[in-house]
C-alpha cells in the first residue's frame, strides 16, 4: 500500500502490496515514552482485571469498532518472569485482540491495560543499531536542508538522545522530552558521545510540558516523534499539545510503524499490549485534521522497524471538521486474520516435528513472546523449544512469558541442534552467522511471511 493513497478521500486503503519488515530485534523501547495524557476513550481501568474494554476509535471516536483478530489471552509480552516469582503467582493474563475502526480505519487494541501495570514491569533497553543511527542522520540533514543550519527542535520520548545528537553538526538549540531514566543510563553505554549534555525534560508529553516549553523557550521549529504514536491513549490530545508548541511554519515529524506492512509480512507478532494502534495514512491524516494540522508530506522506509512512514505535519487553516468519507472495507483484515490463524497452525504442526532436546530459539523479543502464546493458547501440547538463546545479559536465568522457556546466554557449540526457531525473524542473516559459527548446520524456523524451515 502506497499511504499517499490514503491521503486522497477519493480512495480507499488497499493493504496489499507491501514491503519487508526487518531490521531491528524490536523497535527501540521509546524509553516508556508513552503519552498518558487525555481519556481512555472507554471504560475505567478494572481494578481487578488490571485493563479496560477500549470502546471508542482513538482518532475519530466511532464507537462501532470491528473485532478482527483475536490472539487469546496473554501476559505482557516484555514481562519475563523469574522461576521464583512463578513460585508465588502465575503471570496475569489480558485480552490481545484487534479491532478496525471503520470510520478511519485505524486498527486499535480492544482493551487497554492500566499503564501503571504496563509499563512498571521489568523492561530491557535493546541498543542501538548502526542502521537507526543512520536513520537519524539522515532526518536530521532533511530538517537542516529544508528550515537552514539553525532553529530550535524538541524530541518527544526523546530516549538517549541519538535523534538530537545528529542535529549538533549544525547550530540548532537540542530539547529531549523522556520521561524514563534511559538517558542517564545512557551516558556510561556511549562513552565517546556528548549526548549527556542535551537537556531532557523528564516527563511524559503533555499539555502541561507543552506551555512549559512555550514559556521558557519559546516557539519550536520542529517537534520530533518517532514510534511513540502506536502508544499514545489519545492521539488527538497528543497532537493539540504539539501544536501548540509549533512555530508558525513549524513542522510535526512523526514516524510510525505501517498497519500495511504488519499486513503484508503477516507481522501480527509486533501486535502487543504496548502498542494500543497501528497507523494507516488515512488515520493519521484524520488525526491532523482534528488537530488542527495537515499532513504535509510522507516518506516510506521499508528497512527501519519492518516499514516506517514518516509523515510531516504543519498548521492548517481553516476549519477542522471531517469529512464523511465511504466506510473503510474489512475485508483485507478479516483475510489477514485468516493468515495469522492459519500461521499458528501450521508453526504449531512444525514444531511438534522436531525433537525438542535438538530444538532451540533465539531471541527472548516481545515478538517471540507473542507468536509462542499465540500457538500454546490453541496448541498447548505443540512441542517448544527446550530453551530460547538471547544475548542481552539481563534476560538470561529468567523465564518467557506465558510458555516459561528458559533464556540462555548463546552455547559455545550448536553443533548438535537440528532446528534454531528464529523468534526474531526480521534479525535472521545476524542469527544465522552467530549459529553458524557455533557450528550450526541444521535449519531455520521462521514464520514470517509464511512458516518454513529454511
Ligand atoms: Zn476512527
Amino acid at each position: 500500500m502506497d499511504p499517499r493513497k490514503l491521503l486522497d478521500t477519493q480512495s480507499r486503503p488497499n493493504m496489499t502490496t507491501e514491503r519487508q519488515r526487518e531490521s531491528r530485534e524490536d523497535p527501540l523501547p521509546r524509553g516508556g515514552s508513552f503519552d498518558l495524557i487525555g481519556s481512555q476513550l472507554g471504560e475505567p481501568f478494572g481494578q481487578k482485571s488490571g485493563f479496560s474494554v477500549h470502546t471508542n476509535c482513538r482518532v475519530c471516536r466511532t464507537a462501532l469498532l470491528l473485532p478482527y483478530l483475536d490472539l487469546g489471552d496473554q501476559p505482557l509480552a516484555n514481562g519475563l518472569v523469574s522461576a521464583d516469582a512463578l513460585a508465588v503467582e502465575n503471570e496475569t493474563r489480558y485480552p490481545l485482540a484487534v479491532a478496525l475502526c471503520p470510520e478511519c480505519g485505524l486498527s486499535q487494541l480492544t482493551v487497554a491495560v492500566d499503564p501503571k501495570i504496563l509499563y512498571t514491569h521489568y523492561r530491557f533497553s535493546s541498543g542501538v543499531s548502526r542502521a537507526w543511527l543512520v536513520h537519524c542522520q539522515e532526518l536530521a540533514n532533511s530538517v537542516i536542508s529544508e528550515k537552514g543550519f539553525s532553529g530550535f527542535v524538541v524530541d518527544i520520548a526523546a530516549n538517549d538522545g541519538s535523534q538530537l545528537n545528529q542535529f549538533r553538526s549544525a547550530d540548532w538549540k537540542l530539547l529531549g522530552v523522556e520521561p524514563s531514566d534511559v538517558p542517564t543510563l545512557m551516558v556510561g553505554a556511549h562513552p565517546n558521545e556528548v549526548r549527556a549534555n542535551i537537556p531532557i525534560i523528564r516527563q511524559f508529553w503533555s499539555q502541561a510540558v507543552a506551555d512549559q516549553i512555550r514559556r521558557e523557550h519559546g516557539p519550536v521549529d520542529v517537534v520530533i516523534a518517532q514510534n511513540v504514536f502506536g502508544h499514545v491513549a489519545d492521539p488527538v490530545e497528543f497532537l493539540k499539545a504539539t501544536k501548540s508548541v509549533l512555530a508558525e511554519d513549524g513542522q510535526i515529524v512523526i514516524e510510525v510503524p505501517d498497519v500495511g506492512d504488519m499486513i503484508d509480512n503477516l507481522a501480527f507478532d509486533t501486535i502487543y499490549h504496548e502498542h494500543l494502534s497501528y497507523w494507516n495514512g488515512l488515520a493519521l491524516e484524520r488525526a491532523a485534521e482534528a488537530s488542527g494540522l495537515r499532513v504535509k508530506k510522507l516518506e516510506q522506509f521499508p528497512d527501519i522497524h519492518g516499514g516506517t512512514v514518516r509523515y510531516w505535519l504543519e498548521h492548517r487553516d481553516g476549519a477542522t471538521q471531517f469529512e464523511r468519507s465511504p466506510l473503510v472495507s474489512d475485508t483485507v483484515y478479516t483475510a489477514f486474520a485468516q493468515r495469522v490463524s492459519h500461521t499458528i497452525d501450521l508453526t504449531s504442526s512444525i514444531i511438534s516435528g522436531i525433537e525438542k532436546t535438538k530444538f532451540l530459539a533465539w531471541g527472548a523479543s516481545a515478538k517471540g513472546a507473542v507468536m509462542m502464546n499465540a500457538i500454546y493458547n490453541r496448541w498447548p501440547r505443540a512441542t517448544f523449544p527446550r530453551a530460547v538463546i538471547d544475548q542481552t545479559p539481563e534476560k538470561q536465568g529468567l523465564l518467557t512469558p506465558g510458555v516459561h522457556i528458559p533464556v540462555i546466554a548463546p552455547p559455545d557449540d550448536l553443533s548438535d541442534v537440528d532446528v534454531i526457531w528464529v523468534l526474531s525473524w526480521n534479525w535472521l542473516p545476524q542469527i544465522r552467522a552467530q549459529a553458524e559459527q557455533r557450528g550450526f548446520s541444521g535449519k531455520y524456523l521462521v514464520t514470517s511471511p509464511s512458516p518454513r524451515l529454511v
